[in-house]
């Protein structure tokens, strides 16, 4: 049986996040850790465990992340300057094996936030 992943349990409401964005395919949550003033998670409620292993199928799910992505720097006030990151494996410092993009932004539109660990 698969494990239920962290992201799923926030998902489910099962843990608290500060939720900013979700529809049927994605939630989008502000990370509890913050590497940059902005710094928002985009998951898809289908726990893929990195982007490694989606498959063809979901070809569908990434493009809308990406959308989301977009949607929300905007929404953020950020569309002009913002940072999509995913880490893919453990080697790559993934640490929660269910897929996600990182969406980094300076509120002042500037790169200063490039030193940070993602
Ligand atoms: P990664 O290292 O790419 O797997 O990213 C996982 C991210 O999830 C990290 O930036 C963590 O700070 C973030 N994170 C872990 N637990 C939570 C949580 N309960 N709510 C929001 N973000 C979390």
């Amino acid at each position: 049986m698969t494990e239920t992943t962290l992201f799923t349990r926030i998902i489910n409401r099962e843990i608290p996040a500060e939720i900013l964005y979700e529809d049927d395919l994605c939630i989008v949550i502000n990370d509890i850790s913050p590497q940059a003033p902005v710094h928002m998670l985009v998951i898809p409620r289908k726990p893929i465990a990195k982007l490694a292993d989606a498959g063809e199928g979901d070809k569908s799910i990434l493009g809308h992340l990406m959308w989301v992505a977009g949607e929300v720097a905007r929404q953020a006030g950020v569309a002009d300057a913002f940072r999509l990151v995913v880490n893919n494996g453990e080697g790559a410092g993934q640490t929660v094996f269910h897929l996600h993009l990182h969406v980094l932004a300076d509120l002042q539109g500037s790169n200063s936030f490039s030193e940070s660990n993602i």
